[in-house]
């Protein structure tokens, strides 16, 4: 009887009589489900209020980035396209550009890629988090969002804080009579990409960028370039030179696109009208992905004007070499493991007056370098080159720092009125950009909201 009862009264379930006396099992059903229902409704609510609060009131704030001022970090409404020629990826201010206007290429200079309608892109969406400005004030190169009195956001660059002196000089920031250096990281955030040898142009007769110095010292092996003097035997230097051209025609007549010059501060994203004077940018980072084998001697090459750096690793030896104009400025041991089929990514160049050489995003040699005012520049930047062994070069970036300047423009020179009352704030896309260097005072009675991120995976 008793082992009858055991198993038809299942374990951990209410005995009958624990249930109200009038109510029979399928009403207990639907009363259990409508609990679970209003449950559910009950939690939605309030997921909804929280993503209300968080989103629109509180913490986070959805907005769409409506200016050009910090293209090409965050784009207003643009076009998105492709150069017919080499199919770089463009993109071009829809505030310059409409339906039917000619967008040049800054990969390769081609100058008639045209605007269509289903090029148009909205602006992009970023967040402003309100919350770190609680509790800190806001850092320098961080980008923060500011509402103006009259109710507008706006999106810019921290360049300085309340009671430092700020000084532009030659595209860097000085702050106290020294000058700001950016990490790799913030660098990484505001470079702009000059060009791309993934990008190559196919139209006959269009210019090459990268060329063999001496003539058949490289050759093209699949889609990366080969050193074929160390195979040869002759310990001579083999270089590969990047040569920059025109990419823009802001001239009349424009400008051949074959035509070598220094790589100015233009950004492809305004179109060709540029607002201010062009500046010569010294600071270029060289990013190459590179393979090597273990007996090799290989180079890297920066040159400015009259001054010439050079990195030069020795593989076997387990050493890397920095030089400049032939003096030695640094030695570091050399401890990157030969990588096999695989390539590295190496970057070389200077920003902010820091040399530095970086495998993999690690930095190997890095020095600071005190040059004069580098106004000119030149048209044959960087170089890679090879003496012993051998050396595989795939796909080159060339990569350049934003360029600052003054009001004026034409300027190398400018200081703000020191020492500063409010932040001093700047946008990256400097000759388009109205900023504390134009609207001081708007800007400085702005009100500070946070700092802007993107939402990861879908912020373009
Ligand atoms: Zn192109």
């Amino acid at each position: 009887m008793s082992d009858l009862r055991r198993t038809s009264t299942r374990a951990g379930a209410p005995s009958p009589s624990e249930w109200s006396e009038n109510s029979s099992p399928s009403e207990e059903r639907t009363q259990r489900r409508r609990l679970w229902r209003r449950r559910v409704l009950w939690g939605l609510a309030a997921v909804l209020v929280i993503v209300r609060l968080v989103t629109l009131d509180g913490w986070l704030r959805p907005v769409r980035v409506a200016s050009s001022s910090m293209a090409p970090f965050l784009l207003n409404r643009h076009y998105a396209l492709r150069c017919e020629d080499c199919f770089a990826p463009l993109t071009a201010d829809a505030a310059t550009h409409r339906v039917g206007s000619l967008v040049t290429c800054f990969n390769c200079g081609y100058r008639r890629n045209r605007v269509l309608p289903q090029h148009a892109r909205p602006g992009d969406r970023v967040w402003i988090d309100t919350l770190p400005m609680w509790w800190r004030a806001p850092r320098r190169w961080e980008v923060v969002a500011l509402r103006t009195r009259n109710g507008r956001y706006v999106t810019k660059r921290v360049l300085a804080l309340p009671g430092e002196t700020l000084a532009l000089v030659d595209g860097d920031v000085w702050i106290d009579g020294k000058i700001a250096r950016k990490s790799y990281a913030e660098f990484c955030q505001q470079r702009l990409l000059v060009h791309d040898s993934d990008y190559r142009p196919s139209f006959q007769g269009s210019p090459e960028r990268w060329h063999a110095v001496p003539p058949r010292a490289w050759e093209r092996w699949g889609g990366a370039w080969r050193s074929m003097e160390g195979q040869r035997g002759t310990d001579r230097e083999a270089w590969l030179e990047y040569h920059h051209l025109s990419s823009f025609s802001d001239a009349r007549p424009p400008r051949d696109r074959e035509e070598e010059m220094p790589v100015y501060d233009v950004v492809g994203y305004n179109g060709d009208r540029a607002r201010a004077p062009l500046h010569a940018v010294p600071d270029l980072v060289l990013e190459g992905e590179l393979r090597w084998s273990a007996d090799a001697i290989w180079m890297l090459r920066l040159r400015l004007q009259a001054v010439t750096w050079v990195a030069r690793v020795d593989v076997s030896a387990g050493r890397v070499t920095v030089t400049e104009n032939g003096k030695r400025l640094a030695e570091r041991p050399w401890n990157v493991p030969v990588s096999g089929k695989r390539y590295r990514r190496v970057e070389w160049g200077m920003w902010d007056r820091r040399l530095v050489l970086l495998v993999d995003g690690r930095t190997i040699a890095s020095c600071n370098v005190s040059i004069a005012s580098p106004a000119g520049g030149i048209s044959r930047p960087v170089a890679i080159g090879c003496r012993k062994g051998t050396l595989l070069v795939g796909r080159c970036r060339l990569f350049r720092d934003v360029y600052y300047f003054g009001p004026a423009g034409d300027a190398s020179r400018w200081e703000a009125p020191s020492p500063l009352a409010t932040l001093f704030l700047a946008g990256d896309n400097q000759p388009a950009s109205i900023d504390s260097r134009f609207r001081r005072d708007d800007l400085g009675s702005a009100r500070l909201l946070g700092r802007v991120i993107r939402p990861i995976g879908g912020w373009r």
